[in-house]
């Protein structure tokens, strides 16, 4: 099936009854030649890839529950190529571009927005950093302005520029930031993936990792044992528990990350906006509802809720931030899991077992890093080498100390900055 304006216009003239199920709902083969043990954004993003530019189309998605339920589906979808180190920032650059051509790519529509994104400075020495950023994204190709106090006023007249604690000097512009419509994205990509002859299975828990002789082999499920001869850990926040099955212990702690939607409003906020210093962001949905959320509740669970204390600083921030928020109804919170690494920074790759790869580390950034990383992904498995863009991104910079990526110049727990 495939989409156009045209097929709409006949849908609708003609009682909605053309439309077909975007994937298939396949029995379980016994063996396939590529495993992926996740149905997220990145796992489908990687099968899809190793499908399209690889030819690799044995291949099967093993998901826990149904396609979108983990965080691809749970976040507040920005998009966006602002960093600063090298490592991230060739990686986000590339992935940013896959982003710009993914609905010709898929023949889906995503919402892809690219509304712009604004990060709110509040000192002097927080304007120089800003400036240095800024300098390298042009360096790395991207875009981005330096705005100060007047320019930000005049484009974001209703924040508080003259709060005590934090005035706003400035903000740092990235034009071609902004934001895409996260379910679209699991769907376009599951469906692309599907129509190049990948297996989407869902309800298929992953319970065991089978390795022989330090080789892998294949995986168990909850739907019976699959053979495979390549098998890649693509579970986020489950990082950790789904490694542990091939007797890994992953430099990775999970924690809740909370969002929050308001009631349908009249367009208001036609930029993302992000608020370092109070842990805020906010944009505004195409639906019209205001998404924002904060910083991480700051324990490590597997639950995919948060708790009071995290919800009370995201909203003690946005009304720092901006006061007129309070006039909003709060719609529905709900929270993910991240997968948090020591620097902040991804892992895309091989592991010591031979056949086994791995994808982890998303932190509160995966969605933006969904199509660079499933084009690295499937790269890394389908040559045995890492993509150009991603050769930094390896595992071993948490044992050897080198190429360690402080994004955000945490220090060594970034979960707990
Ligand atoms: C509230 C919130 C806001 C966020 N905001 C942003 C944002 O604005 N911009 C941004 O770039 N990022 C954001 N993120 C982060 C981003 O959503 C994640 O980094 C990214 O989605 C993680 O990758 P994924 O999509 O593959 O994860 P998921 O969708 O969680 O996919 C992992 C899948 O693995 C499955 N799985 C786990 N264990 C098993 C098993 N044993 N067997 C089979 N399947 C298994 C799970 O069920 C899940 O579906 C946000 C996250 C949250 C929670």
């Amino acid at each position: 099936m495939k989409f156009s304006g045209f097929k709409v216009l006949k849908e609708g003239l003609t009682g909605n009854k053309g439309w077909t199920p975007h994937w298939r709902d396949p029995v379980p083969k016994s063996e396939y030649d590529v495993v992926i043990i996740g149905g997220g954004g990145h796992g489908l993003a990687t099968a899809f890839y190793l499908a399209k530019e690889h030819g690799i189309t044995n291949v099967a998605v093993l998901e826990k529950g149904y396609i979108g339920g983990g965080n691809v589906g749970r976040n507040t979808t920005i998009v966006r190529a602002n960093y600063g180190l090298p490592g991230n920032s060739e990686f986000y650059s590339h992935s940013l571009k896959l982003w710009e051509t993914m609905e010709q790519d898929l023949n889906y529509n995503v919402m892809h927005s690219q509304r712009g994104i604004i990060n709110l400075f509040h000192s002097d020495g927080a304007r120089d950093a800003a400036a240095r950023r800024g300098n390298a994204m042009i360096n790395q190709g991207d875009d981005a302005v330096l705005m100060d106090r007047d320019a930000v006023r005049q484009m974001l007249p209703y924040l508080d520029y003259d709060n005590i604690r934090y005035p706003i000097y400035g903000g740092l512009y990235h034009p071609r930031g902004g934001t895409a419509r996260h379910d679209a994205v699991a769907w376009g990509l599951a469906r692309g993936a599907d129509q190049r002859g990948v297996d989407l299975i869902q309800n298929c828990e992953v319970t065991g990792i089978d390795i022989t002789g330090g080789k892998v082999t294949g995986v168990q499920t909850k739907r019976g044992p699959i053979r495979a001869k390549k098998v890649a850990m693509i579970a986020a926040g489950r990082s950790g528990q789904v490694a542990a099955l091939a007797g890994m212990r992953l430099p990775i702690e999970s924690h809740v990350l909370q969002a929050f939607v308001t009631e349908g409003l009249k367009p208001c906020i036609d930029t993302v906006i992000t608020f370092g210093m109070g842990h805020f962001y906010i944009s505004q949905s195409d639906k019209g509802g205001l998404v924002f959320g904060g910083d991480l509740d700051f324990y490590a669970s597997y639950a995919a809720r948060g708790n009071l204390p995290g919800a009370e600083h995201v909203v003690e921030a946005a009304m720092t931030l901006m006061p007129m928020i309070g006039k909003a109804k709060v719609l529905r919170s709900w929270g993910g899991i991240m997968d948090m690494s020591p620097d902040g920074s991804p892992i895309i790759d091989k592991t010591h077992i031979d056949g086994l790869f791995l994808n982890c580390g998303w932190c509160y950034g995966g969605f933006k890093a969904v199509p660079g990383s499933g084009s690295a992904m499937a790269y890394l498995m389908a040559t045995g080498n890492p993509h150009p863009a991603a050769e930094k991104l390896r595992m071993d910079r948490f044992r050897t100390g080198i190429g360690l990526m402080d994004e955000e110049g945490t220090g060594s727990q970034h979960n707990l900055h």
